[in-house]
């Protein structure tokens, strides 16, 4: 499906919107809608129970806005930036990275000086659109600042990711825990970035969710690590550096082997990510896992990959893994001259760090992507029950001769266990067309046979089958049909 359909129907069904449509909006910002706060909140939830829950995680919630000095010392302030250029005639701006990558199909180093993106530009043969030239190329810091106090003199950042707080506060969970490491610390919540250009829906904007893991451990005993048994077995499809078209499934014990995966700790946690995108119903042959090279790797980290869902903009990456030692540690130790070492055992230790950092938002777009069906006679959303909206929805067939308050009986009855939409109103066939295109796994239909026999309709968003049911056997089979 493309994203525009993705976009149209989100907005008509009610997933998301652009924020603050009634006045001039603003790029990059955008409102989740009732359903779309519903879908989003059951990935969240099915996230926490597949890694947080599974993996005996805790969970912290930090402040969005942050001071200077945290961000001095993550490195934001001096590196966390884009070489941005500007047409000399029609004052369009773009990034000199991806105009070479676009031009030459090659990628462009990070850490590359302004001179250097000039250089390639002209190297090139790089114009504008309208056909002019570029001015030089300027770094431009993606950080949002904000000012508090009266007179709004002092500046501070919101954060532009969640897991700085997580390394300021690990001594601190580490010990409010009484656990041991590894330990995986996780944390759900909003980030900003002042992206020059957000695009393609909420795939790209200025606000954003993220679910980070950062898993904190003893590198000395990286690969005396138990839970690696649980997945040893368990078949990756590797997009590896340089040969990123010749997808190469293997185990992660292979994967281990052949030194692909540097420690069981990486395999695991890439794992058990993976294992949660097929759970929330992403196919297998729709996911990647893409080895990041030596120049797009940021410089801390020993290994990065990211993880990936072929979605109609392409292959897009979802979750990216850092490998990040004790960088984020170190830095901030030294930046606060405080000791955020801790005790494993009785050596004491500054413990290295491995992340998964998760784009919600990002998801959720793919789910739809991956999901939305249009065979010429129909639209349906082919969602997993366990992140659906809405699990099954309630209609009367007709709104008289005690249909409704049958269908109200059936629908209250429902309500507590599942998450259950009611409509009375409209032909039977566009109540089954919205629930398709929302994602509803199936309707259960009251008519005149339920008056006498007590059964119902129970009809099936994948194959469109029927089936009748006693309305006691709803509760305990609903379960088993909102596959
Ligand atoms: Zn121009």
């Amino acid at each position: 499906m493309s994203i525009e359909k993705v976009e149209e129907l989100a907005k008509r069904r009610g997933f998301f919107w652009p924020s603050a449509e009634i006045y001039q909006q603003v790029a990059g910002f955008w409102n989740y809608g009732p359903l779309g706060t519903a879908l989003k909140r059951k990935i969240i939830d099915a996230w926490r129970s597949h890694i947080v829950k599974r993996d005996d995680m805790v969970e912290i919630d930090g402040a969005q806005i942050m001071p200077m000095h945290v961000f001095k010392s993550s490195g934001h302030l001096s590196s966390f930036q884009d070489p941005l250029v500007e047409c000399k005639k029609c004052k369009k701006i773009f990034r000199a990275d991806k105009l070479i990558q676009d031009k030459t199909g090659k990628i462009v180093p990070e850490a590359m000086k302004p001179e250097e993106f000039d250089k390639l530009i002209k190297e090139n043969k790089i114009k504008c659109p309208c056909g002019s030239e570029f001015s030089s190329t300027e770094m431009f810091n993606l950080m949002l600042k904000t000012f508090i106090g009266p007179k709004q003199d002092e500046v501070l950042y919101m954060r532009p990711e969640t897991c700085q707080s997580i390394f300021i506060d690990f001594p601190l969970v580490y010990r409010v825990s009484r656990s041991k490491l590894p330990i995986g610390i996780a944390q759900v919540g909003k980030s900003f970035r002042n992206e020059i250009s957000p695009r393609n829906a909420i795939f790209r904007t200025r606000e954003f969710t993220q679910a980070e893991v950062e898993v904190f451990f003893n590198p000395k005993k990286e690969d005396d690590f138990e839970k690696y048994k649980e997945i040893k077995d368990y078949k990756i499809r590797f997009a590896l550096l340089g040969k990123e078209d010749d997808i190469k499934e293997m185990s992660c014990e292979e994967a281990l082997n052949k030194k692909i995966f540097r420690s069981k700790i990486e395999a695991y946690y890439l794992s058990l990510h993976l294992q949660f995108f097929e759970r929330i119903g992403i196919p297998r042959e729709l996911t990647r896992l893409r080895e990041i090279g030596p120049e797009e790797k940021p410089f801390y980290a020993k290994s990065a990959w990211d993880l990936e869902v072929k979605t109609s903009l392409g292959w897009t990456e979802i979750i990216a893994n850092h490998y990040r030692t004790d960088h984020d540690l170190r830095s901030h130790s030294e930046g606060s001259e405080t000791d955020l070492s801790v005790m494993d055992g009785n050596e004491k230790i500054l413990p290295w760090v491995w992340e998964d950092s998760m784009g919600v938002d990002r998801l959720l777009l793919a789910l739809l992507d991956v999901g939305l069906r249009d065979d010429s006679k129909r639209m349906f959303l082919k969602l997993s029950k366990e992140i659906s909206p809405y699990q099954l929805a309630v209609f009367p067939l007709v709104n008289k001769d005690g249909l409704n308050e049958k269908a109200r009986e059936v629908f209250d009855m429902l309500k507590d266990k599942f998450d259950v939409f009611f409509d009375e109103s409209g032909s039977i066939g566009r109540r089954y067309a919205r629930q398709d295109e929302i994602g509803t796994p199936f309707c259960v239909t009251i008519d005149y046979d339920t008056m006498k026999d007590g059964t119902v309709t129970v009809r099936f968003r994948d194959d469109m089958n029927q089936k009748r049911i006693k309305i006691q056997e709803l509760e305990r089979i609903c379960p088993l049909y909102s596959g």
